[in-house]
């Protein structure tokens, strides 16, 4: 691939690039099921579940519309419902505690750990301890988010949970292909969420998700839930809703998925080469877990002076973005009205100071470096 020109903008996420990476066998993919006269629930969306079950080690997934609907067939799939308690942070996006709220459960927001971002074990425990399960034997369950590409700390998380009697949920939004112990993300806790949105290091041209286990009663409640309660064509059997991943997008995705693990690796070198030219420049750079093997779905940088380094760069015609300005609690749609586990201090202060510089397969090591430059330029002025 040639470099861009030094003149022209780089995106902070580029899924048109992205799709121009991998065109023909994506162009061949969507031919292929626009001339199999079959649009819903075919064999693209059957391929790819089985692909993608293969890819994660995990007996089953689940095609499904979207990453939000995907949280919140995972919860109802093992069983969560009305006034049941699902603990998870507020640093990620606002669909995962959405999803929450969709089941009728209660959502109970912790604080996360400084080095990772991700949920902080010791604030687990302590809203576990501090509060008494809500409807008796009603299940329960933790939603561990893996941001940015990391996975959370998943053996302290299933411990406290697992001890506690909750069930874990791994949101895998951002977390195609991770590892931890050089165990996948998704195969840790006892069902897994992904989202396709196109940004996601595993995206669809549109929307798309998916849920995973190795339960395979599980998986066959959530194919059920997602079409109407079926469980024989025109029988529903339990309340369900619609949330079908078309035939479109899994020929897209069976297309990606042979690429992600490359896709991954180019993510990875574009980290290293962030690591090795910003180490001293003042920014806190993202912390890598022993034993975490990172797929960079964000690069996040750290500053107090934050509008100014964003400033700086849009105005070098390189794109910047904030993940998450605003945490959930305090969200108007939320504020006020969440169940908090003590002030959730580290959420907060890293709501005011993150900032993720470009990073997508389809960045080239020049615009790499033009980024580079553009903050050490910024490093130099500040004081
Ligand atoms: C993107 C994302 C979702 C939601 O996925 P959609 O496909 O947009 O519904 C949920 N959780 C996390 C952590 C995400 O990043």
């Amino acid at each position: 691939m040639s470099d861009a020109a030094p003149s022209r903008a780089v995106p902070q996420s580029s899924p048109g690039r992205d799709y121009q990476l991998h065109q023909e066998e994506i162009d061949a993919a969507i031919r292929r099921a626009l001339d199999s006269g079959w649009y819903i629930l075919g064999s693209e969306v059957r391929e790819f579940e089985a692909e993608f079950a293969a890819f994660l080690g995990l007996r089953d997934s689940v095609g499904v519309a979207n990453g939000t609907d995907a949280l919140e067939l995972a919860l109802r799939g093992i069983g969560i419902g009305p006034g049941d308690a699902v603990y998870t942070v507020s640093h990620t996006a606002v669909a995962t505690v959405a999803a929450i709220e969709r089941t009728g459960a209660i959502a109970v927001l912790v604080d996360i750990d400084p080095a990772t971002y991700t949920l902080d074990p010791m604030a687990l425990a302590g809203a576990i301890a501090a509060a008494p399960r809500p409807g008796g034997n009603r299940p329960a369950a933790v939603i561990a988010v893996h941001l940015y590409g990391q996975m959370a700390a998943m053996p302290a998380i299933l411990d406290i949970a697992h001890g506690a009697g909750l069930l874990v949920v791994e949101d895998c939004a951002q977390a195609h292909g991770a590892r931890l112990e050089g165990r996948m993300a998704a195969t840790w806790g006892d069902i897994a969420s992904f989202s396709f949105y196109p940004t996601k290091n595993l995206g669809a041209l549109g929307d798309g998700g998916a849920v995973a286990t190795n339960d395979a009663a599980v998986a066959q409640r959530v194919r059920e839930l997602r079409q109407y309660g079926w469980r024989e064509r025109y029988v529903s059997s339990v309340p369900g809703m619609n949330s079908r991943l078309d035939e479109l997008q899994a020929a897209v995705l069976r297309a990606k998925l042979v690429h992600l693990a490359a896709d991954n690796a180019r993510r990875r070198a574009i980290a290293a080469r962030y690591d090795a030219a910003l180490a001293s420049c003042g920014l806190r750079l993202p912390v890598c877990a022993e034993g975490a093997e990172h797929v960079y779905h964000q690069y996040v940088v750290r500053t107090a002076r934050r509008e100014s380094l964003m400033s700086t760069l849009s105005e070098r015609g390189i794109g910047s973005a904030i993940h998450y300005p605003v945490p959930v609690h305090l969200q108007p749609a939320y504020r006020g009205r969440l169940s908090i586990f003590l002030p959730l201090a580290v959420t907060e202060r890293a709501a005011t100071e993150v900032t993720s510089l470009p990073i997508f397969p389809a960045l080239t090591d020049s615009e790499v470096d033009r980024v580079i430059e553009a903050i050490l330029e910024w490093a130099r002025t500040q004081p």
